[in-house]
């Protein structure tokens, strides 16, 4: 064999989980080269992720983190969830919680650069950049992947991490469900006029949902899930259009706004695959399970895949075949429940707070406050995003 593991994608947590890997020999496919790391001085990009604690410990076990300059970073402190009533509201804070951050916001160009530089560190990690695997031949002994360069490489096992659309997931026959939400979402940085005090901030509006999250200085990230058409309109609509319609709908609770950088529209899909492995196959991440990122849960979901798929090959007898039947088998156990369970808390809150009805619209904000006061329900809910 070639080598012991072949990783399809070098996303997030294709790169994650690469690097995760103890004593095992990985090829990892990559179809474009990595971004150079951005400047310490550079706006912030657009892509953001509020990563959990639980997933910022995991990365920082495998020196990724800290690679990660402090001025990209921003913890969140508090969190406030507002109904469309105008008056329902739900906070978390960390202080109360007893962490130092209930999630630390980072931009999607500083956490890949990390990635691909701690991966220099990690030996016997073959980095494929600018080719493609075009098929599969699988047998008993292992895995021959044809690449679109004409060549070929032998694995025990092939980790799909190649995204929303996977072609490997689609090569192994493996069938989804996919809906689309009708909805884009609008991401941009603004730079704001009152201090944000490292509150991250979301408004559920009837269907549409604004988030806006601090990054490092008086500056926060927006993301926006609207109609495909608004979303559309949105992003046609002069900088200054554009600060004032967030500035209303925020209530102006930072003051004024001025955009910074260019935004950017996401069409947002559910997609489950109906299974997470076969012969000699695994998914993670987005390949695996997409989500509505009103939750901000969609990469943790697919870091946590990471690190349980590593911690299961770490794990295992010496002897052990590592794309045998029942490896594969304790990974889709530990994974299946915690991904339909995050799939339908966030599903079950879109539909919930999408609803026209007049009767559920007081329940959704009845519910938000009472779980304020309900401390065992709130602290079962952050123990579930803090993972
Ligand atoms: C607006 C928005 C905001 C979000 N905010 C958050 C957040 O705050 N927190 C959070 O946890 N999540 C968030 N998410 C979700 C998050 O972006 C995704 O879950 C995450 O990026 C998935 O990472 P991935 O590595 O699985 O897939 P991807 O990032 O899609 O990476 C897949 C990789 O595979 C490569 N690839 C594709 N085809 C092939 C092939 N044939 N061969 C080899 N490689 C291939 C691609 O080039 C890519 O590099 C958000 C999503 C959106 C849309």
């Amino acid at each position: 064999m070639d080598v012991d593991i072949a990783v399809i994608g070098a996303g997030l947590v294709g790169l994650c989980f690469a690097r995760a890997l103890r004593d095992l020999s990985v090829a990892l496919l990559a179809p474009e080269a990595p971004q150079p790391a951005p400047a310490s001085d550079a706006p912030f990009g657009a892509r953001i992720y509020a990563i959990s604690p639980g997933n910022v410990a995991f990365l920082r076990a495998l020196r990724v983190w800290q690679r990660i300059p402090e001025a990209r970073v921003a913890p969140v402190h508090s969190m406030q969830v507002h109904g469309d009533d105008g008056r329902a509201r739900l906070v978390f804070d960390a202080y109360r919680a007893g962490v130092d951050a209930l999630a630390w916001i980072v931009e999607d160009a500083a956490l890949q650069a990390a990635l691909w530089q701690a991966l220099e560190d990690r030996e016997h990690c073959e980095k494929r950049v600018g080719t493609q695997c075009t098929a599969l031949d699988v047998d008993e002994r292992g895995v021959r992947l044809r690449l679109r360069d004409g060549g070929t490489f032998a694995a025990h096992l092939v980790v799909g991490a190649d995204g929303a659309q996977s072609p490997l997931r689609a090569m192994a026959g493996i069938a989804v469900r996919a809906r689309p939400y009708g909805q884009s979402a609008v991401v941009a940085n603004f730079e704001c006029e009152r201090r944000h005090d490292n509150v991250a901030r979301q408004w559920f509006q009837g269907g549409p949902i604004l988030a806006l999250l601090p990054l490092p200085g008086e500056r926060v990230s927006m993301v926006w899930s609207l109609p495909e058409r608004r979303a559309e309109a949105l992003l046609g609509s002069t900088p200054e259009a554009l600060c004032r319609e967030v500035e209303q709908a925020s209530g102006s609770v930072l003051g004024t706004l001025s955009l910074v950088g260019t935004p950017r529209a996401f069409p947002l899909q559910r997609l489950a695959a109906q299974r997470l492995t076969a012969s000699r196959l695994v998914l993670i991440g987005d390949a695996a399970h997409v989500v509505h990122p009103l939750a901000g849960q969609g990469a943790n979901l697919g870091l946590q895949d990471a690190r349980v798929l590593a911690g299961i090959l770490a794990a295992r007898a010496p002897v052990e075949d590592i794309g045998s039947a029942r490896i594969l088998r304790r990974y889709e156990r530990a994974r299946a429940e915690p991904i339909l369970a995050m799939d339908a808390v966030v599903n079950g809150l879109f539909g919930l707070f999408r609803s026209p009805d007049l009767g559920v619209g007081r329940l959704r904000n009845f519910g938000l406050n009472l779980t304020e006061r309900l401390p065992v329900v709130k602290n079962l809910l952050m123990r579930q995003a803090m993972s």
